[in-house]
């Protein structure tokens, strides 16, 4: 059966005039941004009159905020439709209505055939469209419904106020890409890039820093392509954005992601050194170390230009630490092309990664090929390149130990008088403190590293305990 991962609001009565507790589960796939999105779907829901449930049983309405990048997406999706069929005749017999919404990347990339081949599912909502939903929903009483529009009007106008849980929080001010990479969807079904203003963006963080929120992370599909309107409506940097954010009282943190080499202005790199909010962890996705792959990938770069840039980042802010995006096996690659991914990885050295088989998305360019690298190599070299972004994430978690660092307590942790929280290059710790230090920062004193964990202690502690 599904697992349940909802999102906001508390279990709140209807609207005044309704005695039904109506409840939504929206389960979310995928990036950042669709967590966003799911958390905004369930803002807007919740301002129905909707309270959050995790359990997709009571649902009166289930949200599927679905990504495209997964292998086979659409079919996974149209198996946990099915899952979702059954339910919804069940409780239809004891007479319950259950509304079936389809949101996110595979909603917009295959809306028409999702209503065609599955008769259970009720709304299909792109992502710049789920401002709409309560019109959609009331909509489907009376036909199933697509709204896969790139609509004229700026969706982030129409969303309700945030309701927040928790110390960070994601925060959108770019969408969409005009990169074109050879193996991804996003430009279209995110569509062209687009920002929002410095203005709206700096409402929506008071409002989460009012919320408790401590900590924001911009997200974007190219965040550093960011050129929102400023305050004299000339277009605003990334840069210049966070530096208008930085101005925010109780904002302790902030971050940025997902960036592209390529806009990585000089104003930015700058902000590494200049902007004491700006955490030093950068997430730079390079994909392959060879300039013929970046070259059939249309990243337009190089592996030289990649490391140049992160000699100027890391000339910016030396301690900063880095994370990045690898395809292994785009068709086409060689083992000697394989191999200067390898070099380039030896030679910059991450904290942390994420890598991928490559696997051909549909509609995208590099899905034509017929170059395809067997499996059996692309799952072997893998394997290697795993095992040395594994060896260099283990080596520079273990360099933590024995620094004090300042970690932003999030939550409760594992065991009763525990909590844990962040360090600036975002690894997670945990350590005895009371739940009334989650919001703040502490300093700690890094003693151990587990396999996922750093454990410290608090530095007052330890000085008493000396
Ligand atoms: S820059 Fe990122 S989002 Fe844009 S096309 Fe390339 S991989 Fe996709």
């Amino acid at each position: 059966m599904l697992q349940a991962r909802a999102s906001s609001s508390g279990g709140r009565r209807g609207p005044p005039g309704s005695d039904t507790l109506k409840k939504a589960f929206v389960k979310s796939y995928g990036c950042q941004m669709n967590a966003y999105d799911a958390a905004r779907m369930a803002d807007v829901l919740g301002a129905q009159g909707y309270a959050a449930t995790e359990s997709v049983e009571e649902a009166d309405v289930v949200v599927l905020n679905t990504c495209h990048i997964r292998e086979k997406a659409a079919e996974k999706v149209f198996s946990e439709v099915g899952r979702l069929r059954v339910l919804k005749a069940e409780r239809a017999q004891a007479g319950l209505d259950t509304r079936i919404v389809v949101a996110g990347c595979v909603a917009q990339a295959e809306g028409r055939e999702i209503l065609a081949r599955t008769p259970a599912v009720d709304v299909v909502v792109g992502p710049q469209s789920y401002h709409r939903l309560p019109e959609l929903l009331a909509e489907s009483h009376k036909r199933r419904v697509v709204d896969t529009e790139f609509p004229i009007e700026d969706k982030f106008d129409h969303l309700p106020a945030r309701r927040t849980q928790g110390v960070t929080g994601f925060l959108t001010v770019q969408e969409g890409c005009d990169k074109f990479c050879a193996f991804c969807v996003v430009p279209y079904t995110r569509g062209a890039e687009v920002s929002r203003s410095v203005a709206a963006i700096r409402a929506e963080a008071e409002a989460l820093v009012a919320g408790g929120v401590r900590e924001i992370t911009l997200i974007g599909q190219n965040v550093n392509a960011y050129h929102g309107a400023g305050g004299d409506g000339a277009p605003a940097s990334l840069a210049g954005l966070m530096d208008a954010l930085g101005t925010i009282p109780g904002l302790l943190r902030l971050r940025y992601t997902t960036s592209h080499p390529n806009d990585m202005a000089d104003d930015l790199i700058a902000a590494h050194a200049d902007n004491p909010l700006l955490m030093p962890y950068l997430h730079l996705p390079v994909q392959s170390g060879s300039d013929r792959v970046l070259q059939a990938m249309n990243r337009r770069h190089t592996g030289d230009a990649y490391r140049r840039l992160i000699a100027r980042i890391r000339e910016a802010r030396p301690d900063i630490a880095l994370s990045s995006d690898f395809i292994v096996g785009f068709p086409g690659e060689t083992e000697p092309e394989f191999e200067e991914t390898m070099r380039l990885v030896a030679e910059i050295g991450f904290a942390s990664a994420f890598s991928f088989k490559y696997s051909p998305r549909p509609g995208t360019p590099a899905a034509e090929r017929e170059d395809a690298v067997p499996e059996a190599v692309k799952t072997e070299r893998l394997a290697r390149l795993q095992g040395l972004l594994d060896a260099q994430r283990h080596a520079f978690n273990q360099s933590t130990v024995g620094q004090v660092v300042d970690v932003l307590i999030e939550k409760t942790g594992r065991h009763p008088g525990q909590v844990a929280g962040k360090t600036p290059h975002l690894q997670a710790v945990q350590l005895d403190a009371p739940a009334s230090t989650i919001g703040t920062i502490l300093a700690v004193r890094i003693v151990r590293y587990g396999s996922n964990s750093l454990f410290g202690e608090r530095v007052a502690d330890a000085a008493a305990a000396a």
